[in-house]
């Protein structure tokens, strides 16, 4: 048995790049999804097979546009997931979807096939914001798509939303999180944007045509999103997430937790019992329509405690050690002992008998705290 299983399915077609983005996702490639369906029906069905369908506690379509699927290929790869891992009764099955690609067809065949939560990349109630990221959409559909997603039945939703976007501005970030909240959205995601090398945005900062914010205008954009987004009811459970009560994305928790998690489909991960094992998929259609194998990284005992504390300290929660010691044989205080002190001595971290967490102030510098991990516990 396998405890607390994730599963995910990359859909990676889109129907146009972003212009920051540089995840896995593919434009123009549309007459690719049958044969993507294909494969990945057959990769889900081995590993079910191969894993002796154990039951899944998550599962979690991405992209990518999972809804520019047809509603017929998106029913194949839901009845494979159904048929090859069954869901815990109370499972979280969450899709992402973006506004103006979501048909009530589409939404009425990821409830049939169990999804219970869908995730809708809003990104920014500006339309000046919205032309310059690329995206495909203006916020009226994501009005639209809200409605009709609860009239198909999703009683959770989520909403991201990006910050730190150039010519945004404190009074332009306030006015889409007020459109988000006016939603009545269970789920708030923030994302600070962050310039990936190679995309037209990283071109655009780099030849001046795109300024972004200043670091102190972006810092006062997440000390917003606290107050606004707490003073709303939601409550920060992780650096970018807030989440009504009760409403926070447990497949994503279960991930930060290195909790076990099955990928499929191009560029997926996956890390399995023992968890000293990533397996990636390849990232090109190509490659993975014609079946190349996945690639396997084994990660030391160092790595797998690093990343503990890594994903850890993003939960608002912490890292908790009674967690840390299962999972490592080894205390956290007994590894790290060093940058613990050195953290909370710099107001960075705290830390009682549950768990060490950073404080507000050590969110807004986490990649710092990290780094002084990164060498400890070699
Ligand atoms: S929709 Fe998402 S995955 Fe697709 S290009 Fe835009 S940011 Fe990337």
């Amino acid at each position: 048995m396998i405890q607390n299983l994730g599963l995910y399915v990359h859909i990676p077609f889109c129907a146009k790049k972003c212009a920051y983005c540089d995840f896995p996702s593919y434009a123009g490639r549309m007459g690719w999804r049958d044969r993507y369906v294909d494969r990945l029906v057959s990769e889900i069905t081995q590993t079910g097979v191969l894993h002796a369908h154990p039951v899944a506690e998550t599962a979690y379509i991405g992209g990518g546009t999972p809804t520019l699927l047809t509603p017929n290929q998106m029913r194949r790869v839901l009845d494979a997931l159904n048929q090859s891992f069954p869901l815990a009764q109370d499972a979280e099955f969450s899709c992402e979807a973006n506004p103006g690609m979501v048909s009530d067809a589409m939404l009425d065949t990821l409830r049939a096939g169990g999804v219970n939560r869908l995730s809708l990349g809003a990104q920014s109630a500006n339309a000046a914001e919205l032309s310059l990221l690329g995206r495909q959409h203006a916020w009226r559909q994501v009005e639209d798509a809200v409605a009709r997603a609860r009239r198909a039945g999703f009683d959770n939703l989520n909403i991201d939303l990006m910050m730190g976007l150039p010519g945004q501005t404190l009074a332009t970030f306030e006015d889409t999180l007020d459109a988000a909240l006016a939603l009545e959205p269970e789920h708030i995601s923030c994302y600070g944007l962050i310039v990936e090398e190679g995309t037209p945005f990283a071109q655009g900062v780099l030849q001046g045509t795109l300024a972004l914010p200043a670091e102190d205008e972006e810092r006062a954009m997440v000390d917003l999103a606290l107050d606004r987004l707490t003073g709303a009811g939601f409550y920060r459970y992780e650096v970018s997430n807030y989440a009504r009560p009760g409403r926070e994305c447990k497949h994503n928790l279960n991930c930060w937790q290195r909790a076990p998690y099955l990928g499929f489909g191009a560029a997926a991960h996956s890390l399995m019992p023992g968890l000293a094992e990533r397996r990636a998929n390849p990232d090109t259609l190509e490659a993975y329509v014609s079946g190349q194998p996945a690639e396997i990284a084994t990660l030391s005992p160092a790595d797998q405690r690093f990343e503990s504390v890594m994903l850890g300290l993003r939960m608002v929660q912490g890292v908790l050690l009674a967690g840390f010691q299962a999972m490592h044989g080894v205390s956290l205080r007994d590894v790290y002992a060093a940058p613990m002190e050195r953290a909370v001595a710099q107001g960075l971290a705290e830390m009682d008998e549950r768990a060490f967490r950073l404080t507000l102030r050590g969110m807004d510098v986490m990649n710092a705290v990290l780094v002084d991990f990164l060498d400890e516990g070699q």
